[in-house]
């Protein structure tokens, strides 16, 4: 976990708190030294920072990684919660919290980024990022996807991947090899495509 908090009592507090709970953590109370950090599981991050709006670094930390981010505020910040979750938040805390609920809610978006996890699987995207370059064929994306029993038309695999390919962005990144399958582009950014994986 990384606490971005520029209070140096409440940031002490914090990682204290979580390291009680069992979770490994550490705090900046800079946002420029939030962004330059390898990503975490959970970021807290407090909006009011005294370099970079708390906004702009919860911007910054979704474009660059799948982090779940959980914004900290002070009481009448709503518009700033708001723009937050737009920005890619999966939760806030308003000041002062106690511990046990902010375990609660690290808790839940831990389990919604686990869901998140086997939604990829269901969308059969995955046999193609693990292994970029290699050809999957029509029937092991079949299987993988859906059911090994599978008797129906193998169309609705070909209306899945155009979904894919609009939701990349970029048709080029999933090649089709015609009768055999299909395989994911040697180019393909592996950022990217996780990104557009996650529904
Ligand atoms: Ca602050």
């Amino acid at each position: 976990m990384l606490v971005v908090e520029d209070d140096p009592g409440i940031a002490t507090q914090l990682v204290r708190g979580l390291e009680r709970s069992g979770y490994t953590a550490d705090s900046v109370a800079l946002g420029a030294d939030a962004l330059r950090r390898p990503p975490t599981d959970v970021v807290l991050l407090d909006l009011g920072l005294p370099d970079i709006d708390g906004v702009d670094v919860c911007r910054q930390l979704r474009q660059a990684s799948s982090t779940a981010i959980i914004v900290v505020t002070a009481r009448g910040e709503e518009a700033d919660r708001v723009l937050a979750l737009d920005e890619g938040a999966d939760d806030y805390l308003v000041k002062p919290f106690g511990l046990a609920e902010l375990l609660a809610r690290i808790r839940a978006v831990l389990r919604r980024g686990q869901r998140a996890g086997s939604e990829v699987v269901r969308h059969g995207l995955e046999c193609l990022v693990s292994d970029p370059g290699r050809l999957v064929t029509r029937q092991e994306i079949v299987e993988r996807a859906w059911d090994e029993h599978w008797y129906g038309p193998t169309k609705v695999l070909d209306v899945h991947l155009a979904a894919l390919r609009r939701k990349l962005g970029d048709p080029t990144l999933i090649e089709t090899v015609y009768g055999h399958g299909f395989r994911l582009s040697d180019h393909a950014a592996d950022s990217q495509a996780a990104r557009a994986a996650d529904p």
